[in-house]
């Protein structure tokens, strides 16, 4: 059996389509949706990674401002600035990018953005609206996991969901968001005896560790669906995912590949997120 390929890039591109369709229906009522964007120092995965999210942004029609400053800057500059965003009346979004200099307690600076503005879902209120059910803002990455499964039809109730990784921006909320769906949810981490015995228990395997071939084609049941959040380079330096790809398309019914999956789904649901804050803020 050779998967079918869930293309991240083809449902990026149908999901932004609509959030430009409304982001302009919105403008028309004289609200254009605003991400702001906000960068401390000079990591370099970080300098590509907000580029993309603005250039998103402007691509389907919302309004980006990045902020750049050096990583000097103190604590309390970066609470004041946040509070400034908080208050503008002109941005729904606020995102900032981590990692953030050592000396920046990061939890502290999430918890001071609005969680109305919280589009990065981080914020402990966000957190709290999942576990609880309640409405909030989804982390992009598991959400963009959601919306591709829920791209091919697939019917998560009564199904066995196998998440590897427990961290908070991508594991937990993950587990989360399957169980809502009434999925039966498994979390796996470093400290699981014996991973292969629960992956190949799974209909659905989401793979969110950052570590090469963690799943290869002998721990995935045939007909699995399989999801892999995972980016990592390989030997020749190329990008590539947790998922042993070349083995595991074999086994499973469908995958996503790394480069093309989950990663631009990212984005998508960050824009989603945005216009959403500036549909309620407009409400
Ligand atoms: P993280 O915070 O480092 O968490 C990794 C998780 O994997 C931890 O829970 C860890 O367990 C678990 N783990 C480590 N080794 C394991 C093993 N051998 N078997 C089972 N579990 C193991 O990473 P993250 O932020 O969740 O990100 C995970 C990956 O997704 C990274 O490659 C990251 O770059 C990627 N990512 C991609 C996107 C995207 O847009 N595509 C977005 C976010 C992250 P412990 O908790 O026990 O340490």
């Amino acid at each position: 059996m050779t998967a079918q390929l869930i293309d991240g890039n083809a449902l990026s591109k149908q999901l932004r389509t609509q959030v430009a369709a409304r982001a302009q229906a919105l403008k028309a009522k004289g609200v254009t949706p605003g991400l702001a964007v906000v960068l401390v120092g000079e990591n370099p995965a970080s300098q590509v990674y907000v580029r993309n999210k603005v250039k998103a942004c402007e691509d389907a029609g919302l309004h980006s401002v990045l902020e750049k400053y050096d990583a000097s800057m103190t604590e309390a500059e970066l609470l004041a600035r946040v509070e400034g965003l908080n208050n503008d009346p002109d941005i729904h979004g606020i995102l900032v990018q981590l990692p953030l200099p050592e000396h920046i307690d990061a939890q502290k600076v999430i918890e001071a953005i609005s969680p109305a503005k919280d589009v990065d879902g981080f914020h402990i209120a966000s957190a709290g609206a999942l576990m609880t059910g309640m409405p909030g803002f989804w982390p992009c990455t598991p959400y963009g996991c959601m919306k591709m499964l829920e791209s091919i039809g697939y019917d998560l109730k009564g199904k066995h969901a196998v998440v590897i990784g427990r961290s908070n921006i991508v594991g937990k909320p993950m587990a989360l968001m399957l169980l809502q769906k009434n999925a039966t949810v498994t979390i796996c981490h470093s400290a699981t005896p014996d991973l292969k015995a629960m992956t190949l228990q799974a209909d659905v395997i989401v793979a969110a560790v950052g570590k090469r071939n963690v799943l290869t084609a002998d721990m995935v049941k045939p007909g699995a669906v399989v999801l892999d959040v995972g980016m990592n380079r390989n030997d020749e330096g190329k990008l590539c995912g947790d998922v042993d790809f070349d083995g595991v398309k074999e086994v499973a019914s469908y995958i996503t590949p790394v480069p093309g999956g989950v990663g631009p789904m990212t984005i998508t649901m960050l824009l989603v997120n945005t216009l959403e804050a500036a549909e309620s803020a407009a409400n």
